[in-house]
């Protein structure tokens, strides 16, 4: 069937007597479409095959028969709603017709037409069933352009990602160049060259080593929330914050921070990704510390209502202007330079990527001077995104 196609055939099938043609007259002398179908099988084909609406004898409608065309529109798709008139010569369902009328229940969409038909009565009853169609495809049509816009956009995600994947993969090599030869361009020249040289020297060599820690952190973008399936078994959280704390186990000695882990659950993600919500978060918690020891504290919850878990990773460092809450978590985006706090401002764009993987969402609650808390949630079924590098 041509999607784009808004037919307007009216199907008729009143298989005795005269009435089919003479539907079909007064269809024409209204210039409306109309079609005799032979049979009822006949008709369920050209409803699949696209129609406006139908017109059918009551007699026709056997138990067997009806059946044959219950299923066949319940198998049309969500947005139809196919208009049927049924010619009826007892309207008010009165002795053996209340039998039939019952039948034509499942068939939805329903009008009655009592016989003996008027002309008027007709064809204002096909018209408005045409332009309760007319609505319906209108809705067809506005699905139809939802499902390509969404594919067009996923099909431009794919692109970028797999562009930013590529450039960062080959701008490594460049960088790591860079670097080298500025130090041994500092090794082999010492003492050679004036100090506004050496000056220069030392700042490529310094940007350099910022450009590969860019491009290294966006290809861990990039490839981050892909890494292999979601275990069919709930993971266990504790284990992946144990691991996480591993990991950051230098940095919590050097700090001399206090963490607190309330007892986690189960949870149907990847382990590695949950691992490295946990890394970020309280790496970060370690880092935004204000000069006092860092006090974190990890916990999880269910909120009354919602099929999934909130964890929260709270600190008492220095905590966020509300205005910037948002924009953390984009790629890149930092509220501080690097001479102050050291990194790239990847961590959280990351931690957003894998919680939305997951169908959940990452936020954070903060004022400047008290702390912040982290919240991300993970839904109990997780639906995956598309994987988009
Ligand atoms: P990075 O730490 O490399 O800058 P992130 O993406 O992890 O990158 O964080 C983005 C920015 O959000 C940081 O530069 C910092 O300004 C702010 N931020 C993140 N975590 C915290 C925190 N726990 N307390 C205060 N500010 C934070």
């Amino acid at each position: 069937m041509n999607r784009k196609a808004a037919p307007e055939q009216i199907l008729i099938h009143a298989p005795f007597g005269r009435d089919g043609a003479l539907i079909r007259e007064v269809l024409a002398w209204a210039d409306l479409q109309g079609e005799v179908c032979p049979s009822l099988p006949h008709l369920e084909t050209r409803i699949l095959e696209g129609a406006a609406a139908a017109i059918i004898a009551e007699e026709a409608l056997r138990p067997d028969a009806v059946k044959g065309l219950t299923e066949t529109l319940s198998a049309q798709p969500p947005w139809s709603d196919f208009p049927l008139l049924i010619m009826t010569s007892d309207a008010n369902a009165s002795g053996g017709s209340r039998g039939r009328l019952r039948l034509i229940e499942p068939l939805g969409n329903v009008t009655l037409i009592e016989r003996p038909l008027r002309t008027a009565t007709l064809v204002s009853a096909i018209r408005s069933a045409l332009r309760a169609r007319r609505y319906q495809y209108q809705i067809r049509d506005y699905i139809d352009q939802r499902e390509r816009d969404a594919k067009e956009l996923q099909r431009v995600n794919s692109e970028l990602e797999q562009f930013a994947y590529s450039a960062s993969h080959d701008l490594q090599e460049p960088a790591r160049m860079m670097s080298l030869y500025s130090q041994l361009l500092r090794r082999d020249y010492a003492g050679k060259l004036d100090a506004t040289a050496e000056d220069y020297i030392r700042i490529v060599g310094e940007g350099a080593v910022r450009m590969g820690a860019l491009v290294n952190d966006l290809l861990l973008y990039t490839r981050s929330a892909v890494d292999g399936p979601v275990s069919e078994a709930p993971v266990d959280a504790n284990r992946a914050l144990e691991v996480a704390l591993a990991n950051l186990h230098a940095a919590i000695e050097r700090t001399g921070a206090s963490i607190e882990c309330g007892s986690l659950p189960n949870v149907r993600v990847h382990e590695a990704h949950l691992q490295q919500l946990f890394q970020n978060l309280i790496g970060n918690a370690l880092k935004y510390s204000q000069k006092h020891q860092p006090r974190v504290q990890i916990r999880a919850e269910r909120v009354d209502g919602e099929a999934s878990w909130i964890f929260s990773v709270a600190d008492n460092g220095i905590g966020i202007d509300p205005r910037y809450a948002e924009h953390i978590f984009g790629i890149f985006k930092r509220l501080h330079a690097s001479s102050e706090y050291s990194g790239t401002g990847i961590g959280l764009a990351i931690c957003r990527k894998i919680v939305e993987r997951y169908g959940g969402r990452i936020w954070v609650e903060s004022e400047v001077g008290k702390g912040a808390t982290f919240f991300f949630s993970i839904p109990d079924m997780p639906v995956l995104a598309a994987r988009q590098a």
